[in-house]
C-alpha cells in the first residue's frame, strides 16, 4: 500500500494549514505516520487520494450513520441548494427539523439549532447558569464536550492523544467554575454538591465516546438524576455523539432518565455543520428573543443543512437500523475477542448499540483511568496494521468506532480477515 499522495499533501498541507489538519485528532498525533488525505467517499467505504480503499469506521467520528452518500440526502440537499444557501431568516425546514428532534426526545418541548457541538454545549450551559442563577458546572473525566474554555479540563480523546491535561490559552476563570468528578463514581459528585451550594449543573455523555465507549452503571446514572433534582442543578446530557446513533433519539432514554437540557450534533446534520441544545419550554424560554439569554448564530438554521439533517432522520426513521446495529458489533466485539486471544493480546471491547472500541488491556474499563490502562503503543500498532488491510479507524486509542446502517455480511467478513491479520502481525 503506498500513501505518496497522502504525504505529498500533507507537505504542502503544512504550509498554510496548522499541522495540515482543521481538528487535531485528524493529525494521527497519537499513532505516529503522516495524516491520510481523503478523496472520497461512498456506502461503507472511503479513498484515500493515493486511491486506497478502506471500510469506514471513523465516519466523521460519527455523523454519517446512514454510510456515505445516501441517495437520499443527497437529492435533499440538492434540491435545497438550488433555492439558495443562506437567507439569514427563518424557514419552514428549520420547523420541520426541530419537530423531528422534539418529537424525538420526551424531555424537549423546543430546540435552538447552532453550527457545532460545540456552539451546543457551551449555549446549554449558559442556559443552565441562567435558568438556575448559579455558576458552577460538574463535568467528567474523559468527556468531552468541545472546545470552550470552561470544559476544556479533563477532555478526554484529543487531549489525551496529545498528552495535554488541558489547553494553554484557557484563564483560570474560565475554569474555576467547572468541578470534575469521575466517571461511574456517584460520590465524587456527592462531595462536590456537599461542598458548592452553587452547582447549576452536571454535564455528561450519557454513554461516553471520547474515553472509548463507557456505559454508566445503572445505579451511577439513575444516582446522577436523582442527586441534581435533590440540589435543584440541572442535569446536561451531551448526546452530540451519542443522540440517534443507538436508538432513534436519546441515549438517555435507554438508560432510563430524561436529562433538563440535551446538547445535540454530528447524525442531525447529516454530514453538514449543525448542533443544538434543546429543553422543556420552562428552561428554553430563557432563550432569547423569549428571555434574557443571548445566543445567536449567522448561519444557525442553515437551510442545506437544515435539509440534511430532515432527509438523514427521515431516512433512519424508515431504515430503523438500531437492532442491526446491535448485531453487527456484537459479531465484531466476537471477531476482535476470539482472535486476540488466539494471538495472546490482552483486549477489551466495550460497545453499546452502533458505538464500539477496543482497549488493549485486561483491566474492566468505567472510567478514563481504566481507560488510560490501555497499552496505546499496542493501538498505534493495530491502527496502521488495520490500514494496511483496508480498514479506517479513528487515529485514537481514546475515541470511539462508529458503524452505519451500509454496513453488511460482506464488510463483516472483510473486518474478519483484517482483524485476524492484523493481531497475527502484531504477535509475530
Ligand atoms: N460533545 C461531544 C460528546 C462530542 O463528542 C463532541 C465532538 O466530538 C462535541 C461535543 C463537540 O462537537 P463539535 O466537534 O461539533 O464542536
Amino acid at each position: 500500500m503506498n500513501f505518496n499522495n497522502s504525504e505529498k499533501s500533507y507537505i504542502r498541507g503544512c504550509e498554510n494549514l496548522v499541522g495540515a489538519v482543521n481538528s487535531p485528532v485528524r493529525a494521527f498525533a497519537s499513532v505516529g505516520g503522516n495524516p491520510l488525505f481523503i478523496d472520497k467517499a461512498k456506502g461503507a467505504y472511503i479513498k484515500d487520494v493515493d486511491g486506497n480503499k478502506y471500510i469506514d469506521l471513523v465516519l466523521s467520528y460519527g455523523p454519517m450513520v446512514l454510510g456515505h452518500r445516501n441517495k437520499k440526502v443527497e437529492k435533499a440537499v440538492t434540491k435545497a441548494i438550488k433555492k439558495g444557501t443562506s437567507f439569514g431568516a427563518s424557514t419552514n425546514a428549520e420547523i420541520k427539523l426541530a419537530k423531528i428532534v422534539c418529537d424525538a426526545f420526551p424531555g424537549m418541548d423546543k430546540v435552538r439549532f447552532v453550527n457545532s457541538g460545540t456552539e451546543a454545549v457551551l449555549s446549554a450551559i449558559r442556559l443552565a447558569r441562567a435558568h438556575t442563577g448559579k455558576d458552577k458546572i460538574i463535568k467528567f473525566s474523559g468527556c468531552y464536550h468541545g472546545h470552550m474554555d470552561a470544559m476544556l479540563v479533563a477532555a478526554g480523546s484529543g487531549l489525551a492523544t496529545l498528552s495535554l491535561p488541558g489547553s494553554k490559552g484557557v484563564p483560570n476563570q474560565a475554569v474555576e467554575n467547572t468541578l470534575i468528578s469521575e466517571y461511574n463514581n456517584l460520590e465524587s459528585v456527592k462531595e462536590h454538591f456537599d461542598k458548592h451550594n452553587d452547582v447549576a449543573a452536571v454535564i455528561l455523555e450519557p454513554v461516553t465516546g471520547n474515553m472509548g465507549v463507557i456505559q454508566p452503571s445503572d445505579e451511577f446514572i439513575r444516582g446522577l438524576r436523582a442527586l441534581t433534582k435533590e440540589k435543584n442543578a440541572l442535569l446536561i446530557c451531551d448526546e452530540v455523539m451519542t443522540g440517534f446513533r443507538s436508538h432513534f433519539g436519546g441515549t438517555q432514554e435507554l438508560l432510563g432518565i430524561e436529562a433538563d437540557i440535551t446538547c445535540l450534533g454530528k447524525v442531525i446534520g447529516g454530514g453538514f455543520p449543525v448542533g443544538a441544545y434543546g429543553a422543556r419550554n420552562e428552561i428554553m424560554e430563557n432563550v432569547a428573543p423569549l428571555g434574557g439569554m443571548y445566543q445567536a448564530g449567522t448561519l444557525s438554521g442553515n437551510p442545506i443543512a437544515m435539509a440534511a439533517g430532515i432527509s438523514t432522520l427521515t431516512e433512519l426513521k424508515k431504515q430503523n437500523p438500531y437492532d442491526k446495529f446491535n448485531t453487527v458489533a456484537q459479531k465484531l466485539e466476537e471477531m476482535l475477542l476470539t482472535s486476540a486471544k488466539k494471538h495472546g493480546i490482552d483486549l477489551v471491547v466495550n460497545r453499546f448499540g452502533s458505538m464500539i472500541n477496543a482497549f488493549f488491556t485486561d483491566k474492566k474499563i468505567e472510567n478514563f483511568t481504566d481507560a488510560q490502562t490501555s497499552d496505546t503503543d499496542m493501538f498505534a500498532k493495530f491502527f496502521w496494521a488495520m490500514i494496511e488491510n483496508g480498514v479506517f479507524l479513528p487515529p485514537s486509542q481514546f475515541e470511539a468506532w462508529f458503524l452505519s446502517s451500509t454496513i453488511t455480511i460482506k464488510e463483516l467478513k472483510k473486518l474478519e480477515i483484517a482483524i485476524e491479520n492484523a493481531f497475527s502481525a502484531m504477535s509475530s
